[in-house]
């Protein structure tokens, strides 16, 4: 178990690109997926498409507005597939690779800033209280391997 985090300055926008949702058609988990040309340069105001592979639903979205926060995702307000109760709390995440970033963060026990003095709006600086309690540790990191062996 990795025990050190440093912080890359990676935000809550670099995981943007792909939700797990749970399907408004057949309740399995669906993608909604960026339709943006280049993934180094995804925005929040990127078209998206809603796809469920089981089902075969697909819906469009391209409106103005989006919803970030908490366990629905932006664009389609549909539930996020990765969520589970932790500690009195939801634990969420976007999808694999925010889930993989969160672990890190969880299991580290000393977490360094590598990214100089100033203000941070980074993922590890955002995350509640909660997720980042020493005494939480166990629970979050439990919570986090059952949301990654959901099917
Ligand atoms: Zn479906």
């Amino acid at each position: 178990m990795e025990t050190r985090f440093q912080d890359q300055g990676q935000t809550i926008y670099n995981f943007l690109d792909e939700f797990l949702v749970e399907c408004p058609r057949c309740s399995a988990c669906a993608l909604v997926i960026t339709l943006a040309k280049t993934l180094e340069k995804i925005s929040l105001f990127d078209q998206r498409r809603l796809v469920c592979q089981k089902c075969g639903h697909t819906s469009d979205w391209d409106r103005k507005t989006v919803a970030t926060g908490g366990n629905i995702d932006p664009y389609f307000q549909l539930p996020l597939w990765l969520q589970i109760p932790c500690c009195g709390e939801i634990l969420w995440a976007y999808n694999h690779k925010h889930l993989n970033h969160l672990e890190k963060i969880v299991q580290a026990k000393l977490r360094e800033n590598k990214l100089g003095p100033g203000p941070k709006k980074t993922m590890m600086t955002q995350l509640p209280a909660w997720i980042m309690s020493a005494k939480n540790r166990n629970e979050v990191l439990k919570g986090i391997a059952k949301l990654r062996s959901k099917e």
